[in-house]
């Protein structure tokens, strides 16, 4: 496809493979909830949210829970757990039949008050535990007390999070973590006397660490492509292309400057390419100054000087090339986002999921 400004593709093709290699490397029973937060990692949320409901999963996730409401909104109809709701955010919880991640006392007190002004005994949601990331959830030692206070509503689920679980050299940490959430899944059993469903893994754990599956897993990144390890380049494929045009050229001599303070200076006559996307986009600062390259046919090019709000410079002098020619930032075959990420310093994780909303997405089925 030839495009004529800056363009994200989501390949839905992909999406499909994707999900079937994670199914593949987990039981048929197991349920699959696909992680759809930030715009689905800077896709396109509906689209993609549309698109993995009619593929099966049972699940989905998002962060906020605005970011549910517009899915409900958009005729989503799967469950969708909200995976840090906050304190005002109860009544549209329940209006959009939601569920709640319960992570805190305080945000388990508004829950049930929520609950009482609609005359609900019974609502599901999730219970969070914090075994070692130290971000969200309860500890093993806030059972007792939460046992009682969640007693007449149990949880549909428990679960927690790993922090490493895509670096096996961290595996002893990644399994104090699974032993933990064991640990606190059979004290909380105890204490209910009923047993409970739970789910422990994301994509890296998953890929590595299958057996602890549970009832459900949760992936997001595996999804979009990304198995962060290079030997799952054959069997996830990116979702998302980024791709732009060059707008104009200029042919500078040696000695001038390029960008806003003079980022660049050339130390021969160059010919410099100006893009259509900055750090307004998700193409942040630190990708100036010759740390970001892009693709220009089978060449590379460096960006020069520093990153603008809406635009920014790389150098073509060495490259044949013409104003409207097309520049890739990311695509599914020769140059990943994780690549392109690595080259300052970050993941594909915030690379993705910072594209901004301005750029037009084309979904290619
Ligand atoms: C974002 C997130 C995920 C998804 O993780 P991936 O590494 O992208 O698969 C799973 N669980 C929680 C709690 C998350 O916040």
């Amino acid at each position: 496809m030839s495009i004529k400004e800056t363009t994200v593709e989501i390949k839905l093709k992909n999406l499909k493979n994707n999900l079937d290699y994670l199914k593949s490397q987990i039981n048929s029973q197991t349920k699959f909830m696909a992680v759809v937060k930030a715009f689905s990692y800077g896709s396109d949320s509906r689209v993609v949210s549309k698109e993995l409901e009619q593929l099966g999963v049972n699940y989905l996730a998002v962060a906020y829970t605005q970011e549910g409401v517009d899915l409900r909104k958009f005729g989503i109809k799967i469950p969708i757990l909200v995976l840090h709701p906050q304190e005002n955010d109860f009544k549209e919880i329940i209006l959009n039949q939601l569920e709640p991640s319960i992570y805190s006392f305080r945000i388990l007190s508004f829950f049930i008050e929520a609950l009482k002004n609609k005359n609900k005994t019974s609502y599901p949601y999730q219970i969070k535990f914090n075994t070692g990331l130290n971000r969200l959830g309860f500890l093993k030692k806030d059972i007792d007390k939460l046992s009682q206070l969640i007693k007449p509503n149990l949880p549909k689920y428990i679960f927690s999070h790993l922090g490493a679980s895509e670096d096996l050299d961290e595996k002893k940490y990644t399994e104090k973590q699974i032993e933990e959430f064991i640990s606190i899944d059979k004290a909380l059993e105890n204490k209910l006397t009923t047993p409970l469903k739970k789910h422990l893994l994301n994509t890296s754990g998953i890929l590595n660490f299958s057996e602890y599956q549970f009832d459900m897993v949760r992936s997001g990144i595996g999804l979009y492509g990304f198995g962060n390890d290079i030997k799952y380049e054959n069997n996830l494929k990116p979702v998302l292309s980024l791709k732009t045009i060059i707008s104009q050229i200029h042919e500078i001599k040696a000695g001038s400057s390029v960008g806003y303070n003079k980022g660049f200076t050339a130390k021969a006559n160059s010919v410099i390419a100006t893009l259509p996307i900055g750090h307004a986009d998700g193409i942040g600062r630190q990708y100036g100054n010759k740390k970001g390259e892009v693709l220009l046919g089978d060449k590379m090019a460096k960006i020069v000087g520093n990153v603008c709000m809406d635009m920014l410079m790389i150098d073509v002098t060495e490259i044949k090339c013409k104003e409207g020619d097309e520049v890739v930032f990311f695509d599914d075959n020769s140059y990943s986002a994780e690549e392109f990420s690595k080259k300052a310093n970050t993941i594909s994780y915030e690379l993705i999921s910072s594209i901004s909303r301005r750029i037009k997405r084309v979904v290619i089925k």
